[in-house]
């Protein structure tokens, strides 16, 4: 019901042109409790006074309609520069900023972000990829918009946190959704629903702007504390009314609340204890003007993900974060060539060393898969994708010593 109702919400809107009311539509997974479970117990050993700043490399997809550069879904640089600025503000709880807060459970999270050094390839980047995609169709609003993102544009999420950013008009009736993270269990890789990972935003709401009421980048922030295991302040459920035993964030010093709180009040509602309800969290649905704070709790979940989960723990070591290493630089189109065709990879080469030849694929998800090389000689390797329905995203080939990623699309679904 809720996404017929989103539905027929976005349709409503989208023929006013009026901005959506739903500030999120991030989906929390089926494997809630024992990732609940395995957080908790990782999080004993966390320690707040630790002084470690972590710093994580982004790669900012814009998917745009064809603008010229600086216009409508096509965001300039300074946008993109300035949704930057703002997670490191709000993550940083930096003092002179709207991020900055003085309440006693509020946090310096210890986290930054910068654009990415270093493509997939290895190759110099200013973590910014455009591609015209007005072929997305127009989805509702609890579509998962990241894969048909992915598609179009994707980089490998052991090291890139993918953020995208699409026209309003395709996005639906939400402002982001993000992946949730996943815990390190035995096991629990049989939970990752092979789904692509990352945060979207919706180009009219990305970074700093002048208009609407979410017009100073905390959407970013809100979708990535989902991506770093933050719930919403009222728990897993809907925005609506639940129970106030239902609802739990799992944070102590967050007020218990069973319900989003809409616009900026003047007067904080009321949570489950009496209290007023903490609507400045960068977790609840309230206005970007209302917001500056994660608590020590809050911080305390990102840093435990980041410090164990899978595709999370990886980025803080990402070669993304350090220019390219001139040394290891191979010019992949001198001489180069690897083509997809029916299934197969062809790599052509005047001297490929035949004897010691290998390829491996990673899924959308990061998942490593198998792939079967067919033939080979000395200037031309054939491999064989694997067969399986999964999305095929990234090619990793080892051609003795020579170490060459290319990006591939086999879209299994
Ligand atoms: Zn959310």
């Amino acid at each position: 019901m809720r996404h017929l109702f989103h539905l027929l919400l976005f349709l409503a809107f989208a023929s006013f042109g009026q901005n959506q009311t739903d500030r999120c539509a991030t989906q929390f997974p089926a494997h809630s409790a024992p990732f609940e479970t395995w957080l908790q117990q990782k999080r004993a050993s966390f320690r707040l006074d630790e002084e470690v700043v972590y710093t994580i490399p982004v790669v900012v997809h814009v998917l745009h309609l064809g603008e010229p550069i600086g216009q409508g879904s096509n965001l300039s640089l300074e946008r993109i520069q300035s949704q930057i600025r703002i997670l490191n503000e709000d993550y940083r709880r930096k003092l002179g900023t709207r991020g900055y807060n003085t309440n006693p459970v509020g946090g310096d999270a210890r986290i930054e972000f910068v654009l990415a050094k270093t493509d997939p390839d290895g190759q110099p980047t200013d973590g910014i990829v455009r591609k015209e995609a007005s072929q997305i169709p127009v989805l509702p609003g609890d579509a998962n918009i990241i894969d048909y993102q992915a598609f179009h544009s994707y980089w490998d999420p052991e090291r890139y946190l993918n953020i995208w950013s699409t026209s309003q008009y395709q996005v639906g009736s939400f402002l982001g959704m993000a992946k949730f993270p996943l815990a390190d269990l035995p096991g629990m890789s049989s939970w990752d629903d092979g789904h692509a990972d990352g945060v979207t935003i919706d180009a009219e709401h990305f970074g700093e702007i002048t208009t609407t009421n979410y017009p100073y980048g905390r959407t970013g922030t809100h979708e990535i504390g989902h991506f770093l295991g933050l719930l919403h302040t009222w728990g897993n459920a809907d925005s609506g009314s639940e129970s106030c035993s239902d609802a739990t964030d799992y944070c102590e010093d967050t007020p218990p609340v069973n319900r989003s709180t809409s616009g900026c009040p003047s007067t904080p509602p009321l949570a489950c204890n009496g209290q007023g309800a903490m609507m400045e969290n960068y977790m609840d649905y309230s206005y970007d003007r209302c917001m500056n704070i994660f608590t020590n709790d809050q911080i305390g979940r990102m840093r435990t993900v980041l410090e164990n989960s899978p595709r999370r723990k990886s980025l803080l070591t990402s070669p993304a974060l350090n220019e390219p290493d001139p040394l290891s630089l191979t010019p992949p189109e001198k001489g180069w060539s690897v083509n997809v065709q029916e299934g197969q990879v062809i790599i052509e080469h005047p001297s490929l060393p035949v004897a010691d030849v290998e390829a491996t694929c990673y899924s959308f998800s990061g998942t490593i898969i198998p792939v079967t090389i067919v033939s080979k000689s000395t200037t031309r390797v054939v491999a064989q994708l694997p067969a399986s329905s999964e999305a095929v995203n990234v090619l990793r080939l080892r051609l003795g010593a020579t170490v060459y990623t290319k990006k591939i699309i086999k879209y299994g679904k």
